[in-house]
């Protein structure tokens, strides 16, 4: 069920769970601004997603109003999250999913990182 990306941050949606330790998460990587884990349902070899520690719905409010400091520090994860799976020298995709069109089922904000096939040039 898509979300609405203008509704109020939820701090009963899966991720805000997951960053409370009160459901599991196959965890990568975690520091002050972002934790990464495993998806649950991959759609590639690697399928990681990578969500912030902020209260954001989506890349929508969260480039909209996260201090500068945040935006960075979670952009510098996403990048380091790719790094250290080694997934710089084939390649990646970083994808956000924003709203109804967009295909956005949980309300908290996550880069999806895709790699380990060739990845083709859909859009969806
Ligand atoms: P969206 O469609 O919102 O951009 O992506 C949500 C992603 O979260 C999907 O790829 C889905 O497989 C994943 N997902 C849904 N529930 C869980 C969960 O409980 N744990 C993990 N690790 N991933 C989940």
């Amino acid at each position: 069920m898509p979300i609405d990306p203008t509704q109020p941050y939820d701090d009963d949606n899966i991720f805000a769970k997951v960053l409370r330790g009160e459901l599991p998460a196959n965890r990568v990587y975690e520091d002050e601004w972002a934790l990464a884990f495993h998806d649950i349902a991959p759609q590639a070899p690697v399928h990681i997603l990578v969500i912030p520690k902020g209260r954001y719905v989506s890349w929508d409010d969260f480039s909209a109003s996260a201090p500068d400091a945040e935006i960075a520090g979670f952009a510098r994860a996403v990048g380091h999250v790719a790094r250290t799976a080694g997934l710089v020298e084939d390649g990646y995709r970083i994808l956000y999913n924003i709203g109804s069109h967009g295909g956005q089922e949980i309300a908290h904000l996550h880069a999806h990182i895709f790699a380990g096939r060739p990845l083709g040039r859909m859009v969806g």
